[in-house]
């Protein structure tokens, strides 16, 4: 597969993609991970100059917790957060986001993993999840919002709190295995430890992640 081939025929490449990541749901991983990455990026950058945000390069983070009970995937971040008005803009539609963006900057070579050349975007998570939680608190916001959605009638955002502060939690409620998928692959920390390896081992935050001690 050539460079070319992707600039010309974007119609045909976004079939194929489709198709392809049907088959790649794992990334939807590296996509949320991604997000939160470039959310602390953005507090980040903002510390330098402004001491109001209070915190220093070793404070940010980014957390993993699994709960096998309730089938729930959680990936925090102490980032930036959202607005309201932001949850509306970024994830309201997938035309909206980067969803489906070819990162063209990338340099393919012949055996490079395709899929992986995509930034397919927060959207990636309905690959998996039935239902999305997005609690969010952006910085300089006193209000906390709860965006909630199953990726297909529409979504809802209410007020909540947010005890943690500042930054975005993102909760998957995993699909139910069925006879070809097993969803609940992504209750393992085994799993999940060997994806962030694969997929999100450049991202310069720690990302941490609670595990059962049983
Ligand atoms: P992209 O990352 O290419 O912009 P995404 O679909 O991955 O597209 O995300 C859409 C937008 O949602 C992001 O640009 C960002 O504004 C917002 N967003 C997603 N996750 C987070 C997060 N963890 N913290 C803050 N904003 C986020
Ligand atoms: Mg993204």
């Amino acid at each position: 597969m050539q460079t070319k081939e992707f600039k010309a025929e974007s119609k045909r490449l976004l079939d194929m993609m489709i198709n392809s990541i049907y088959t790649h749901k794992e990334i939807f991983l590296r996509e949320i991970i991604s997000n939160a990455s470039d959310a602390i990026d953005k507090l980040y950058f903002k510390s330098l100059t402004d001491t109001s945000v209070g915190m220093k390069k070793s404070d940010f983070a980014i957390n993993i917790a699994i709960d096998k009970e309730n089938r729930t995937l959680t990936v925090s971040d102490n980032g930036i957060g959202m607005t309201e008005e932001d949850l509306e803009n970024n994830l309201g539609t997938i035309a909206n986001s980067g969803s489906f963006a070819f990162k063209k900057d990338n340099d393919l070579g012949d055996d490079v993993d395709i899929i992986g050349q995509f930034g397919v975007g927060f959207y990636s998570t309905f690959m998996v999840a039935k239902e999305v939680t997005v609690v969010t608190k952006a910085f300089g916001s006193d209000q906390a919002y709860k965006w909630t959605s199953d990726g297909v009638e529409g979504y809802t955002i209410e007020e909540c709190d947010k005890p943690d502060g500042v930054g975005t939690t993102i909760t998957l409620k995993l699909k139910d295995d069925t006879d070809d998928e097993k969803y609940s692959t992504y209750l393992d920390q085994y799993q999940i430890q060997s994806l962030v390896k694969k997929y999100s081992d450049y991202i310069r935050f720690p990302i941490r992640m609670e595990v059962e001690h049983t």
